[in-house]
């Protein structure tokens, strides 16, 4: 049987990043992964003849970001689309009240300067909060000192609720009261109109990847590592794991050993969110065309609040919108034309006789995906950033993790899953590796036609 440097274990953007690294420093690297396709929760479903990012879809915050140098090294193109992290103003959004009644721009303003007062009584609450309270435990405390009438609490709660479901999948009762506190936006958000599973596709062009690959089992010794899949064995030097946080708490991986308390601890402690998406096409548009969001406020938002408008991809009039945390769990379980008919059911409570039939839809279904069980990583309550960080081994040198649940900076998102796997292949070689040059790499081998 070859004997490996490395096998690294998923090919999302984590797994593809340190692959590539590894490889292009002269290793002999293996890619196992369990899907038929490179990008994991990069998922650009192109079927219908354009781009609809199932995963991932957006750079949240584009300043100071080495992840943005790459997409601009590698000369992909985006869309400006600053409102990807729940913002409450800053791009022009249709609001509409509790009981579903378009607001006006001074009503609007009023809510924003709610919003803004609110998130100001909040981040005290959350620097003196003490260890096992709750983002819901802060939330109250901010919004019994705001002084606002009890129907605007309301709104501005619902707001909060659903902030933490966008951004963590979970209910707010369950995120730390720290859960957001790696969560500031530098900068313009964009997303990607040719799809943004360009961006591992690339990096992994070249690369032994091994597709159906299921891993189950990982032994490791003094020596190296053995990694059985479904299709039988393969041994190296040292194994770097990137599958989700999910599948990792379902134990669909044995390791044997056992992985000791300081990996397994952060396992058990963080939590795995669900965040799914719902993507409706109508034949025309019944939104204005400035808008960014349509956003529904307080009780007419209990469950659909959201829609984000993404025709420009398509150029067919389309609507984005979230279900997640435990809604998201639920709405799982319901049959597609069931979540159709209840989001088209909510925007006609909001533009009586305006919303034509949908001419098409995507929903996607991440907490029920064997090979994510979720979406992606929170800090559950009781455990701490510390978690994400410590996640990423080495254990006894030869068992590495990367992946966005072990980045404590910014997890959750594609930038967590580059850096984590940058950091992984630096750990393997034990020397620093350059980004500009990493991107220089992609591009040259693009370049020069295969031998
Ligand atoms: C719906 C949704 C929307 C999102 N939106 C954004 C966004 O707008 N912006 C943003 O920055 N982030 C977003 N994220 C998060 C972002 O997609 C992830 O943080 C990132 O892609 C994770 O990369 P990764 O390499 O850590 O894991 P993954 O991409 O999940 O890669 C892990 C790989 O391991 C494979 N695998 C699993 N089990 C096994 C096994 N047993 N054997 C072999 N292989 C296995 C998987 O198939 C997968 O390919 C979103 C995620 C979801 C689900």
């Amino acid at each position: 049987m070859t004997t490996y440097d490395t096998i690294v274990i998923g090919a999302g953007m984590s797994g593809v990043t340190a692959a590539r690294m590894l490889d292009d420093a002269g290793a002999d690297v293996i890619v196992l992964e369990a899907r038929d396709r490179v990008g994991g929760r990069m998922h650009t479903d192109r079927a219908a003849g354009f781009p609809v990012d199932r995963g991932a879809s957006w750079v949240h915050g584009i300043d100071d970001s080495p992840l943005w140098d790459l997409v601009q090294a590698l000369g992909i193109p985006t869309l400006e689309y600053t409102v990807g992290s729940f913002q409450a103003g800053g791009r022009p959004i249709e609001n509409f009240d509790g009981e579903g009644r378009a607001m006006d721009p001074a009503s609007t303003s009023q809510w924003v300067a709610d919003v803004e007062q609110a998130d100001r009584l909040l981040a005290e609450e959350i620097t003196r909060s003490s260890p096992g309270d709750t983002y819901l435990d802060v939330t109250e405390r901010a919004l019994d000192r705001s002084g606002l009438e009890p129907e605007r609490i309301d709104e501005v709660r619902e707001f909060f609720r659903h902030r933490v479901e966008e951004q963590c999948g979970a209910w707010v009762g369950d995120l730390d009261a720290h859960g957001l506190d790696e969560d500031a936006i530098d900068g313009d958000e964009v997303i990607f109109p040719r799809g943004y599973d360009e961006l591992p596709r690339r990096i992994a062009a070249g690369l032994d990847i091994r597709l159906g690959h299921v891993v189950t089992r990982i032994e490791r010794t003094d020596r190296g590592v053995t990694v059985s899949t479904r299709n039988g064995e393969f041994s190296a030097r040292n194994a770097l794991v990137t599958v989700p946080l999910g599948v990792l708490k379902a134990e669909s991986i044995e390791f044997a050993p056992p992985l000791p308390d300081a990996v397994g601890g952060p396992i058990a402690r963080l939590g795995m969110g669900v965040f799914n998406k719902v993507f409706i096409q109508f034949p025309e548009r019944f939104w204005r065309e400035d808008s960014y969001v349509l956003r529904a406020l307080g009780e007419a938002g209990e469950h659909w609040h959201s829609w984000y408008d993404v025709s420009a991809v398509s150029g067919i009039p389309t609507l984005l919108t979230f279900a997640a945390g435990p809604f998201g769990r639920r709405m799982q379980d319901l049959s597609d034309e069931e979540v159709v008919a209840d989001v088209v059911s909510a925007l006609r409570f909001l533009y009586p006789d305006a919303v034509g039939d949908p001419t098409a839809h995507w929903i996607t279904r991440w907490g029920q995906d064997e090979f994510s069980n979720g979406s992606y990583s929170h800090l559950a309550v009781g455990s701490s950033h510390h978690d994400h960080d410590e996640l990423a081994g080495p254990v006894d040198a030869v068992l590495h993790f990367a992946g966005e649940a072990t980045w404590g900076d910014e997890p959750a998102t594609v930038g967590a899953a580059y850096y984590s796997g940058h950091r992984a292949a630096e750990r393997i070689l034990g020397r620093s590796i350059d980004l500009a040059e990493f991107a220089a790499g992609i591009t040259a081998r693009e370049r020069t036609p295969a031998s």
